[in-house]
């Protein structure tokens, strides 16, 4: 294994989904629904497997997907992007991070990053020989919050890239538009591009302080940003792995050049599918939106009950709690041991920083599951009490 991987072992999310399947506990561990997606959807991939819709689609993705992904942003965000030529359909919003920070990074190119980050953006940051310069959120009154100075000081002349989640996995943030403001004024100023992931755009919960907002619709932001999604969280598919990246056609070509020779494309039967979820009238997602939420209701009273110092959560699948008033004083102890104090799986979030000490006593729970089941957890982990 080439060194630059060496830090990288096995993804907290594989191990953690393995414990619950050796132990039957609950997985509130890896990030996915426990209930199927829209039946419109799946019957339309049903329907183009039958019809014989099974050889490799076009390298940027089905026009008829790209036509409802241009659609989706023009009516949820005002944002107009071109299907042909400004749209690329990808394996995931994995792939199209990991092909956006491929085709814009050289070697010693600096990343500017909010930890804790999603696991991939360290390993495709490191796959690009560029280096990480992450900037910490840290649990307040507030919510989580960052030192506008330390993002200020992340950017240098070195840096050729912000990546920016929000919603955000797994503190649950949704950036404000004040925070995105400061981030655009950045990016402008150092000449950087922006590349967000947005994959839950759609799950920000009614009592959020603020909004989504997308960078990407910030004045002088459009032309310098790669704006990622997916079809995952929004449609409860998260293994189909289909997602997208919008953008300026430079940019955007940069992602379909990389993209070309990862996947080459991405699974044919799949993308009208979800071209069809995409057109589906808003009650559908924000029905989604407001299951999550009484799953996070759920969740959040029952871990406080149980002792945890729980950070309140704006939206995404995720609730972040502090194991500190349990006495607990690592994660990744916390959680290997939690199947056999309780039954229940949640993930340690200190693996998503560079700076482990801020993340060392906050675990994550997904509250993306069945009320019954969230309130079984709940239940079990009580008992910790
Ligand atoms: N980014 C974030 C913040 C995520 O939580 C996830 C997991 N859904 C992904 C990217 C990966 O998305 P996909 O499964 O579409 O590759
Ligand atoms: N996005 C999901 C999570 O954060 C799972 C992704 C994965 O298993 N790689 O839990």
């Amino acid at each position: 294994l080439v060194a630059r991987m060496h830090e990288f072992g096995t993804t907290v999310f594989a191990e953690m989904s393995a414990l619950a399947v050796r132990t039957g506990a609950i997985n509130l561990g890896q990030g996915f629904p426990d209930t199927d997606g829209p039946a419109e959807m799946l019957a339309a991939a049903t329907a183009a497997i039958r019809d014989g819709h099974n050889q490799y689609p076009p390298g940027p993705g089905v026009p008829e997907l790209r036509a409802a992904i241009a659609e989706q942003q023009r009516r949820d965000w005002q944002l107009g992007y071109d299907p042909d030529g400004e749209i690329v359909v990808t394996a995931g919003a994995t792939e199209a991070i990991a092909a956006a920070i491929l085709g814009l990074c050289e070697s010693g190119d600096e990343v500017v990053c909010f930890e804790p980050y999603y696991d991939s953006y360290a390993a495709s940051i490191a796959l690009a020989h560029a280096v990480r310069r992450p900037v910490t959120l840290r649990p307040g009154p507030d919510g989580y919050t960052f030192d506008p100075d330390e993002l200020r000081a992340a950017f240098g002349p070195r840096t050729r890239l912000l990546l920016l989640n929000s919603p955000h996995n797994p503190t649950g943030k949704v950036f404000t538009a004040a925070e995105l403001a400061l981030i655009a004024q950045l990016c402008q100023e150092h000449d950087v591009y922006a590349v967000t992931d947005e994959v839950y755009e759609h799950l920000v919960f009614t009592d959020s302080a603020a909004p989504h907002i997308p960078l990407a619709g910030l004045p002088g932001m459009r032309e310098r940003t790669i704006r990622i999604s997916s079809a995952g969280k929004s449609f409860s598919c998260t293994g189909w792995k289909v997602g997208w990246a919008s953008g300026p056609a430079r940019l955007v070509s940069a992602v379909l050049r990389v993209k070309q020779f990862l996947t080459f494309v991405n699974a044919g039967p799949l993308q009208p599918a979800v071209a069809v979820a995409l057109r589906l009238p808003g009650s559908y997602l924000t029905g989604v939106r407001d299951r999550l939420q009484a799953g996070r209701d759920l969740l959040t009273a029952g871990l406080a009950e149980a002792g945890f110092g729980v950070h309140p959560s704006s939206g995404t699948y995720f609730v972040t709690a502090d194991i500190g008033p349990l006495g607990g004083r690592d994660g990744i102890e916390f959680c290997r041991a939690l199947p056999d104090r309780c039954g229940v799986v949640a993930v340690p979030t200190q693996v998503f920083y560079d700076n482990q000490e801020v993340g060392r006593r906050v675990v994550r729970f997904a509250c993306s599951k069945r009320p019954e089941v969230l309130a079984e957890a709940a239940n079990r982990l009580r008992a910790l009490a």
